[in-house]
């Protein structure tokens, strides 16, 4: 979701005769978009002031901005402790930057603004996106559940989503640009309503825009899945056989705790109705272990869970106490951190073996992948991901692809993390504006 504010404040920012660069030391505004859903992000943004300070001691008139979940959190706090920063606004106010950065030019002064919108969806503002093969659309902002461990709700406000319409004309518009993926955001995803439409129209008229090969989601909620919208994703070859569901506990007294609207049994029932519906459906998590009060037999009981549905992959997070959430009022952070230490290592663990067992599972098989570009090691290999979300490396040399086309490979080797294959016919589909791809 920062990813694609980042890319809002840049069209923002372009429509108001900046320019974008990133190099640092040619800025005359260096923006900051932050996250403040756990600890370490905050730890990072406070590292990433430190390199902008000497930044700001070459240059007196750089303008620096702190934007997103974290400058909304901390409000008032930041302002006193961090004099370097000219700019804070929240994510419902990213159309006021240009306004902002006048106005600390002109009179030197620092511009605040954490007012959050009912409304704001910038659904008017047209991403600047680096070109690619994924694009990501937004179709929702904000939050209503209130999950006590989360600051979310607290940092963009209500929940409000974009009209049909207005993801049906982005799309399009992605589609003749060369993108060949969408993955449509939001903080859950499958609450969309907007004018009588939910979540299964929205996603089978996305599907409808030619030139747009596959459509993701993310992250959905497991109290919003009724079948209609398993229907429309079994239906529809376009739509990625790939849910992920965040579990967080597994269990009931936690989940009670943490205000997940589900029980155990809940979960274990929809997974099995998701499999049921949608044969071979590729399923990941997130978990948080050290909710306060957790017990080792609360703990055990989300590893039974874990080890009994074997998703796919997870992120697996240690609790973290954020500021003006249910919990940090009720429930003080109990479990020691060595405890959340030995628990989280369980669980990777865990996930390491059933990881490794899915994509064992694999080896032997056809997939379609969608080509993403050279891997990060090496010209010779590339990398394209499958329907599943997983991460296929194939020698360059046997094919004479390119980013965003549709290849079927012919798993032959598995780790963990990685599918190794081999192409085994001609292209699915090539792309067409292959040369814009160069630098996903
Ligand atoms: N809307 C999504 C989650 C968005 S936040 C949902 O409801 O599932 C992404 C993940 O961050 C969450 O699923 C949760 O596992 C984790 N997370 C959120 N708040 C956290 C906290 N205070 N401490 C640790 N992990 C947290
Ligand atoms: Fe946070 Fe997700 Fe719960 Fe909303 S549904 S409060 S974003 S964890």
């Amino acid at each position: 979701m920062n990813a694609y504010d980042s890319e809002l404040v840049k069209s923002i920012l372009c429509k108001n005769n900046f320019e974008i660069t990133a190099v640092a030391d040619e800025a005359e505004v260096v923006f900051l978009n932050t996250c403040a859903i756990r600890e370490n992000a905050h730890s990072k943004i406070y590292g990433r002031l430190g390199e902008i300070k000497h930044l700001k001691r070459k240059n007196k008139r750089l303008v620096v901005g702190l934007l997103g979940c974290m400058a909304q959190n901390l409000r008032g706090g930041l302002k006193q402790n961090e004099n370097m920063i000219d700019i804070f606004a929240g994510p419902d106010s990213y159309k006021r930057l240009p306004a902002m950065i006048d106005s600390v030019l002109e009179t030197g002064s620092k511009e605040y603004d954490f007012s959050l919108s009912e409304f704001e969806d910038y659904s008017d503002v047209y991403p600047k996106r680096l070109p690619g093969v994924n694009a990501w659309i937004a179709v929702m902002r904000g939050c209503d559940n209130f999950c006590t461990f989360c600051v979310v709700p607290y940092t963009r406000g209500r929940e409000r989503s974009r009209t049909v319409e207005s993801v049906v004309s982005e799309t399009e518009k992605l589609a003749q640009e060369g993108f060949r993926q969408v993955t449509l955001l939001g903080q859950n995803v499958n609450s969309y309503r907007s004018n009588g439409s939910d979540f299964a129209d929205l996603m089978r008229v996305v599907t409808e825009v030619d030139g747009i090969e596959r459509v993701r989601f993310t992250s959905p909620h497991p109290k919003d899945f009724p079948d209609k919208f398993l229907q429309v994703m079994v239906e529809n070859p376009k739509i990625c056989n790939h849910v992920h569901l965040p579990l967080q506990a597994g269990s009931d007294r936690i989940l009670a705790k943490m205000a997940r609207t589900y029980t155990r049994d809940d979960f274990i029932e929809l997974v099995d109705r998701i499999r049921d519906i949608v044969p071979g459906v590729a399923l990941t998590t997130d978990i948080i272990i050290g909710f306060p009060t957790e017990t080792d037999r609360d703990f055990e009981e989300t590893y039974e869970v874990m080890d009994g549905i074997g998703f796919e992959s997870s992120y697996i997070f240690k609790y973290s106490e954020r500021q003006n959430t249910i919990a940090f009022k009720k429930h003080p952070d109990d479990v020691p951190e060595e405890v959340k230490t030995e628990r989280i290592v369980r669980l990777f663990e865990l996930q390491k073996r059933k990881s490794l067992a899915a994509n064992q599972r694999e080896v032997g098989s056809t997939l379609e992948v969608l080509v993403e570009g050279r891997s990060k090691k090496t010209d010779k290999e590339w990398i394209g991901r499958t329907e599943g979300n997983k991460i296929v490396v194939f020698e360059k040399a046997l094919t004479a692809c390119r980013a965003g086309d549709l290849l079927r490979l012919q798993i032959n080797a598995a780790t963990a993390n990685t599918l190794f294959g081999e192409p085994i016919a001609t292209h699915l589909k090539l792309t067409e504006k292959a040369d814009e791809f160069s630098s996903c």
